[in-house]
């Protein structure tokens, strides 16, 4: 299948043409002749695997070749977006496919003076990328009407809810027109996604590119348990011993980023921090030194990060694990993206069992551990696997310490996550059968 066949104007197969696209990802082939075709649509993809050029694309080419002129404050499409960082992203794309065509596009978002933003507004914008605060204040100073709105885009709609954002959403489907074209984008599929999908789409075309709620498989995933107090000298270890060149790290809260930052930066180590309290330019910048390695470590809290796609970016660590598990996948999206592949490594403490557990359950896998020596805790993280199910205590084997492994739990190999099927929750796990691999066994 070529982006010829799927009936795109010469446009925009120049332009995909430029950017190197050969053959349309999976989710562009399902999403780009329904969108095409006026459909409204409810999309489960994955970070990575294409998805803002499946909406983006047909959406530009409907907007050429139907519907009036841009009227002034007025935008023809909409792509709503959770995080200033992803509107830019976002947008950028656009813009890239727009390339050669009479369309204009913008980005609006919050966190910056709105003034230029109401300016820049006044003739209108064919494609409007926006963060739903943004969005409903310049509703709101009359900045921006919508009774021209023929396509509205839930971006990480999922994500969206998350952050807090469904009264913000209800707001907005109160200003839009009735008859419009919608399509919602989620990288996993709620409860709650579904209940918004059925007040906001019109007999949607459901398209799910990769089994709901799974990881993707180009992510090389496992945990190192570690106590909590030793979990920053753990990260400066594996970054010496893996000489990493180019990592992106994820802790729990803005205080955390601050203080990870200051411990690398304080050892000399090239390495700086976005999260939400931080200006935009400030985060931009950073964002901007990292992914052209003038930056060599960036923390961040979920919320900077969303989204982002950083080319070729070959590790993500999460030095907390996420509270809400879904995000899990979003961070470790952040690698193996487009067919490269990457390594998702998490520090995981006893604290944090219950999040690792949610993990697993949501991934359908049960991540490979690796005791790092020196940093073997003392307080044990308990075994954990796919079913969701937290082994508090830990089994005894029933010759203690008698099989030559001097109390040291297994793992001096680890699976890859890559040879576990993720859909099979049955498979087993390799830390819950002692002395698993410590060689060629007799039995069998
Ligand atoms: P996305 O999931 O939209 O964030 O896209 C992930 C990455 O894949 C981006 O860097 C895109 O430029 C790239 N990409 C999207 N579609 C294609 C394609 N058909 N061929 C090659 N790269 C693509």
């Amino acid at each position: 299948m070529t982006f010829a066949t799927l009936g795109l104007i010469e446009p925009l197969l120049r332009a995909l043409e430029t950017l190197g696209y050969q053959t349309p990802t999976p989710v562009q082939a399902q999403a780009i002749p329904a969108v095409l075709a006026g459909r409204d649509l409810m999309a489960a993809a994955q970070t990575g695997t294409g998805k803002t050029a499946g909406f983006a694309v047909p959406l530009l080419q409907l907007l050429t070749l139907e519907g009036p002129k841009v009227a002034a404050n007025s935008a023809r499409a909409l792509i709503l977006c959770p995080t200033r960082e992803l509107a830019e992203q976002v947008h950028a794309s656009v813009a890239e496919y727009a390339q050669n065509l009479p369309l204009t596009t913008y980005a609006v978002y919050g966190g910056v003076s709105i003034n230029p933003q109401m300016m820049k507004l006044r003739k209108g914008v064919d494609i409007l990328v926006a963060t739903p605060g943004r969005l409903i204040d310049l509703f709101r100073q009359n900045a921006l009407k919508l009774n021209q709105l023929q396509t509205l885009v839930l971006d990480e709609a999922d994500r969206m809810l998350d952050l807090g954002f469904s009264e913000e959403l209800a707001n907005i489907y109160r200003m839009l027109p009735k008859k419009r074209q919608t399509l919602l984008f989620s990288a996993t599929f709620s409860d709650e996604i579904r209940l918004l999908a059925g007040q906001m789409l019109n007999d949607p075309l459901t398209i799910e590119v990769s089994p709901r709620n799974v990881a993707a498989n180009t992510v090389k995933q496992w945990v190192v348990p570690v106590d909590k107090k030793r979990k920053a000298e753990l990260f400066v270890h594996l970054m010496r011993k893996g000489r990493w060149k180019q990592v992106l790290v994820f802790a729990k809260t803005r205080n955390g980023v601050d203080a990870l930052v200051d411990k690398l930066q304080g050892l000399g180590i090239n390495a700086d921090g976005i999260h939400g309290d931080k200006p935009q330019a400030t985060r931009q910048r950073a964002l901007d030194r990292f992914k052209s390695s003038d930056v060599q470590i960036l923390v961040a809290t979920d919320v900077a990060a969303r989204g982002l796609d950083i080319e070729d970016l070959p590790l993500v660590v999460n030095f907390d694990l996420p509270i809400v598990a879904e995000d899990y996948i979003h961070r470790i999206g952040r690698t193996g993206r487009a067919g490269n592949t990457g390594e998702a490594i998490s520090l995981v403490c006893a604290d944090e069992v219950n999040m690792l557990s949610a993990i697993e359950m949501l991934t359908r896998q049960t991540l490979a551990r690796h005791m790092e020596q020196d940093f073997e805790p003392e307080h044990r993280v308990p075994d954990t696997d796919a079913s969701g199910q937290v082994v508090k205590k830990p089994k005894k084997p029933k010759k203690p310490k008698s099989s030559g492994g001097g109390g040291k739990r297994n793992l001096g190999k680890w699976v890859d996550s890559g040879e576990v099927a993720p859909a099979e929750p049955s498979i087993k796990p390799v830390r819950k059968v002692p002395v698993f691999n410590t060689g060629p066994r007799k039995k069998k």
